[in-house]
């Protein structure tokens, strides 16, 4: 027997719990969110690997919908780890009474729409069938994990994990010889963590990437008080930034200085720590001259820091413009090259032939392991949502129509796929931006939408395919616009996962720029959206109104 609902959310992470919370008790829909993990937590209910911490300051890495949430709350550093974020979501989910509509330890493996009952028909691995007019996923942008395919991988005598997976009881690495592969955000956290207790470290870096300090300190009181005073201040400024960050990017070019005072800018952005050092001059993603004094900046630091010339010249010699692809903060990243139980292992000099059952073998040598840690990375974006199998109007799949590549309209629907909504989907800002912030801003215009379908009697939306096609369009001129587009070889491109389409996937022309895009198209009555009620052929909206304006949004948003 289906279990028959309003709405259906996947996933239990910030988006979930928020979504649940908006079309429960906001809209008074009945609302089911079905999570695979044993827990709420979503991202950060698997990665729990040495080092793993939040890259956003904690301040701005929240819900903003509650003020009063936000005031009974109080983070204790400045950029959290698993265990506090768990902590606050747990209180998120007391707090507005939250569990008794989550099903844990069950993961979706279906959902067919069906048009004749305008619902979508849902299963998961564990038997239970859901019917629901809404289905909203909330499965996150990097929650599908990427184990290469090492040939061997199955012959290995010791144990591996991936980061994102990791066990929740952990893994004792005492004594032990660890190899960890991928040097990405994932990697550049877990080394220093893992060669603290190792008896030996083997970081086989495949790409190398710039990394700032990350600074990571307790609060002060005095910090604390202002986080609890100004909190619609913060929030002013993450709506208003491209990236959903609580701090602006400066209003100045790199030219606008003279080299001393720009080396100065840089060093003090480096003393400061963080993802602010993208911060420091506006024009560092437009320009590549600029952004080359960003580059030689942390190139020097890496040779300045690690001892071992050669391994320093390994780490720093570095093929993309600086944060083209995501950019890693970090703790003793660095240093811990300086360590005498840590080797590098340069692959582009020396590739891995194959995994053997006593460790890896490269080209030159076999590195005997008793663990090997895929620091990998993910199938990012597109990943979770084809893991399920969705299909639309006529049975169509999502896994065919997005074969070369997602297809959306505003990251937040696809065509042919009716009240079938995407959190932080392709071709929203997602990835690019502080999560938290771009999660929320969904989710109030998924349900303000669903709101008004109800209310205007309307029994689905899907966009108009042209719509989709000019989004298309104006995602990958916004990628365009910025030096995003040098680094083909990064996970936004999904160059990361073998035959997987390369197209620029998160919307980059800023979330401040693509929020007034969503408020505008609401405020035509959903523009470049079909609304249609049961029995009559699909309301017309005006077209290319917002669709055709997004041209006029041209220019850098990152
Ligand atoms: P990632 O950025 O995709 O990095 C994966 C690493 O593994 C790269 O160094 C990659 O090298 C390497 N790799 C992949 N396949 C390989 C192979 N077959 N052989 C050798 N090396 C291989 O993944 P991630 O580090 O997990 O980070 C993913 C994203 O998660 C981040 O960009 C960030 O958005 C998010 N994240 C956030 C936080 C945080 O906020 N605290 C922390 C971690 C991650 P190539 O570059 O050559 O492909």
């Amino acid at each position: 027997m289906d279990v028959e609902i309003d709405a259906l959310v996947i996933g239990a992470g910030f988006a979930g719990l928020y979504q649940l919370h908006s079309l429960r008790d906001r809209l008074g829909l009945s609302t089911r969110v079905l999570e695979a993990g044993g827990d709420l937590g979503g991202t950060w209910y698997w990665n729990r690997y040495p080092g793993a911490r939040c890259d956003s300051e904690s301040h701005a890495y929240r819900y903003f919908f509650s003020r009063e949430l936000n005031e009974e709350w109080e983070w204790s550093e400045r950029y959290p780890g698993p265990p506090e974020i768990l902590r606050y979501l747990g209180r998120v989910a007391e707090k507005f009474d939250l569990r008794r509509d989550i099903r844990f330890g069950c993961r979706v493996v279906s959902a067919r729409y069906d048009e004749t009952a305008n619902r979508w028909l849902v299963q998961t691995d564990v038997g239970e069938r859901y019917a629901a007019t809404y289905l909203v996923a909330a499965v996150g942008c990097l929650s599908s994990a990427n184990i290469p395919d090492i040939p061997g991988l199955g012959e290995f005598g010791g144990r591996w994990f991936h980061t994102g997976k990791w066990p929740h009881e952990g893994v004792d690495l005492a004594g032990q010889r660890v190899g960890q592969i991928g040097t990405g955000s994932t990697g550049i956290q877990a080394a220093p963590v893992i060669a603290q207790t190792a008896a030996h470290l083997t970081v086989f870096q495949r790409t190398p990437t710039y990394s700032v300090p990350a600074r990571n300190a307790p609060l002060t009181p005095e910090f604390k008080r202002w986080v609890r005073e100004n909190h619609a201040e913060i929030r002013a400024i993450a709506c208003s930034t491209p990236n959903g960050h609580a701090f602006r990017i400066a209003d100045r070019n790199v030219a606008d200085v003279t080299p001393d005072e720009r080396q100065a800018i840089y060093e003090a952005a480096w003393a400061r720590g963080g993802l602010q050092f993208r911060a420091t001059f506006r024009d560092l993603m437009t320009d590549q001259a600029a952004n080359d004094t960003a580059a030689e900046f942390l190139k020097a630091r890496i040779r300045a820091i690690v001892r071992d010339p050669k391994t320093a010249a390994a780490l720093a010699d570095i093929d993309h413009p600086y944060a083209t692809k995501r950019p890693p903060i970090d703790t003793d990243y660095y240093e811990t090259f300086n360590r005498g139980n840590v080797t590098l292992v340069d692959l582009r000099a020396d590739p891995i032939e194959r995994i053997t059952p006593r460790g890896i073998r490269t080209r030159s040598a076999e590195h005997a392991l008793d663990i090997i840690v895929f620091a990998t990375g993910f199938d990012a974006m597109t990943g979770p949502l084809l893991a399920i199998d969705i299909r639309g109007r006529d049975g169509r799949a999502l896994r065919e129509e997005w074969r070369a590549g997602p297809q959306t309209y505003l990251g937040l629907q696809a065509p042919g796929f009716p009240n079938f909504f995407t959190i932080t989907g392709p071709g929203s800002p997602s990835v690019l931006t502080n999560m938290p912030v771009a999660i929320e801003q969904h989710v109030e215009w998924i349900t303000d939408c669903i709101g008004y379908l109800r209310q205007h009697g309307i029994d689905s939306i899907e966009p108009d395919p042209e719509a989709v096609q000019r989004w298309g369009e104006h995602v990958n001129e916004a990628a365009n616009a910025t030096l995003l587009s040098k680094a083909k070889h990064s996970w936004y491109y999904g160059a990361n996962v073998p035959g997987k389409p390369r197209v620029f996937m998160p919307y980059a022309g800023g979330l401040a720029r693509y929020r007034r895009i969503c408020e505008d198209v609401a405020a035509k009555g959903y523009d470049g959206f079909w609304l249609h009620r049961r029995g009559e052929r699909e309301i017309p909206r005006a077209r290319g109104g917002t669709a055709g304006e997004f041209a006029v949004a041209r220019g850098p948003g990152v």
